[in-house]
C-alpha cells in the first residue's frame, strides 16, 4: 500500500536568538536582537520573540529596531556556532528520513512518506520525535507544519509557532477551507507589489481568490502567473523534496570550428545556449539568480564575467538578454575561439520569508502569444515531441532595432 505524500516542514524558532538566550542565560526573557551595532547601518538578523512585540523582525535596518525597541539587547553574531548547531539539528532529520531538503540554516522540508509505516502511519508522531529530540539535544525549540506538500507544510510550520505543530488537512475541501481565511500574502511568490494589485481587483484573501475568474486573473497578470495562483490558492504544489544537493550551476559552451569574428554568429550562439540553459531550468524547476558568459578568443585568453539579477529567471530571452550585455562589456576586439553560457545562484524556491519576500508575478505582462514565459513552454513541447532543431527563435536572436 502506497503510503499518501507526506511533507515536514521544520523551523527552528528565532533560531540565532535563541541560541544567544541558550548560551547566555542573562538574556532569557528579554528583547534580544542579533545583528550588531543600532549606531551603525545594517539589518536586524534575528530578533527574540520578546523583541518581535515591538514589531521588531529580520531583514529591518538595525537603527529602526533600535528606535521601536530602546530596551533591546544587541549582540553581534556568531556564524560559527549557529552552522555548528544547524549541523546537528539537520543530523537529527537525517535519522528520520534521508529525503531532506534545506531551505536556509534553521528550516528544512522532510519527505517522510517512507518512513510512515515505522511510526504507526502518524505523521504527528514523527514531529513530536524530532521536537523532543532538538530539545533535548541541542536546548532549543522548533515548530513543524505537516502537510500533503511543500507549500502548506511550509504555511503550516508558521501557525503555531513557537514551539508548536500543524497538521493541514488532506482532503481537497478542507484544504479549501483551511487556506480560505488567510491574505493572499501568503501564497508562495506573492510579494508586495502581486499583493497590492490583487487588492486593487478587490482580492484580499485566499477565498477571494479561489473565487476569481480564471480569465481575468489570465488578464490581470499572464497565464502562467495566473495558473500559479490558482493552483496555489487550492493548496496544490507538486514541487518535491530534492532530498540530494541541488545543481549548483548549470552552462552551455560552444567551441567554434573556425574563430569567428562576426557579431551576428556569437548572438546566436548566445541565443541558442540560453535557450539550452533556460529548458534545463525549466526541467528540473529551478530558477537562476545569476548569469555568468566565458569568452575565449583566439590567443587563448579567457575572460568570464557575471551578472546577479534583481529576480530569479528560467526564462530564455532574459538569460539571454543577461549573456548579450556581458558580451557587449567585454567588448571583443578579437577572434572568438568559444563562448558559454552559465546559470548559477539556482534555487526552486524564489522566495524569501519575511517582508523581505520576492514578488515574483510582479511585471508579468497580461498573457498574449509573445508571454516569454508561455513560448518558452511551448518551445519545450515541441522541441520534446520532433527534436532540438524543430523551432528556431531567429528573428529573436536579433536585437529589436536591427534590421537585416
Ligand atoms: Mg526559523
Amino acid at each position: 500500500m502506497n503510503a499518501p505524500t507526506t511533507i515536514l516542514h521544520v523551523d527552528m524558532d528565532a533560531f540565532f536568538a535563541s541560541v544567544e538566550q541558550r548560551d547566555r542565560p542573562e538574556l532569557r526573557g528579554k528583547p534580544v536582537i542579533v545583528g550588531g551595532d543600532p549606531t551603525k547601518r545594517g539589518v536586524v538578523a534575528a530578533a527574540s520573540y520578546e523583541a518581535r512585540k515591538f514589531g521588531v523582525h529580520s531583514a529591518m535596518p538595525t537603527r529602526e529596531a533600535h528606535r521601536r525597541c530602546p530596551d533591546a539587547i544587541f549582540v553581534r553574531g556568531r556564524m560559527n556556532v549557529y552552522k555548528s548547531v544547524s549541523r546537528q539539528v539537520f543530523a537529527i532529520f537525517e535519522d528520520v528520513t534521508p529525503m531532506v531538503q534545506p531551505v536556509s540554516v534553521d528550516e528544512a522540508f522532510l519527505d517522510v512518506t517512507g518512513a510512515l509505516h515505522l511510526w504507526g502511519n502518524d505523521p504527528v508522531r514523527i514531529a513530536e520525535h524530532i521536537r523532543t529530540r532538538i530539545r533535548k539535544e541541542v536546548q532549543l525549540t522548533a515548530s513543524v507544519g505537516i502537510a500533503p506538500n511543500k507549500f502548506l507544510a511550509k504555511l503550516a510550520s508558521d501557525m503555531n509557532k513557537p514551539d508548536g505543530y500543524t497538521v493541514v488537512p488532506r482532503d481537497a475541501e478542507a484544504i479549501r477551507a483551511f487556506l480560505a481565511p488567510l491574505p493572499v500574502g501568503r501564497i508562495w511568490g506573492v510579494g508586495k507589489k502581486t499583493g497590492d494589485k490583487l487588492a486593487g481587483h478587490g482580492i484580499h484573501t485566499i477565498r477571494d481568490l479561489q473565487a476569481a475568474n480564471p480569465k481575468e486573473l489570465t488578464a490581470w497578470f499572464g497565464e502562467h502567473a495566473a495558473r500559479h495562483l490558482l493552483a496555489l490558492s487550492q493548496g496544490l504544489d507538486d514541487r518535491p523534496v530534492h532530498d540530494r544537493e541541488p545543481e549548483k550551476s548549470m552552462s552551455s559552451e560552444h567551441t567554434f570550428g573556425e574563430d569567428q569574428t562576426d557579431p551576428t554568429v556569437w548572438r546566436r550562439i548566445l541565443l541558442e545556449q540560453s535557450e539550452e540553459v533556460g529548458r534545463r531550468l525549466r526541467k528540473a524547476g529551478l530558477w537562476s539568480g545569476c548569469i555568468h558568459l566565458k569568452v575565449r578568443n583566439d590567443k587563448f585568453q579567457t575572460r568570464t564575467r557575471q551578472q546577479t539579477l534583481a529576480v530569479p529567471t528560467r526564462q530564455d530571452l532574459e538569460i539571454y538578454h543577461a549573456a548579450l550585455a556581458l558580451l557587449e562589456k567585454t567588448a571583443p576586439d578579437r577572434p572568438i575561439r568559444l563562448l558559454g553560457v552559465g546559470a548559477s545562484h539556482l534555487t526552486d524556491t524564489p522566495v524569501i520569508p519575511g517582508p523581505a519576500q520576492l514578488d515574483l508575478f510582479a511585471d508579468t505582462p497580461p498573457a498574449q502569444a509573445s508571454d516569454p514565459a508561455v513560448l518558452d513552454r511551448v518551445i519545450d513541447q515541441l522541441r520534446e515531441r520532433y527534436g532540438d532543431k524543430a523551432v528556431q527563435r531567429a528573428a529573436l536572436a536579433r536585437k529589436p532595432e536591427e534590421k537585416e
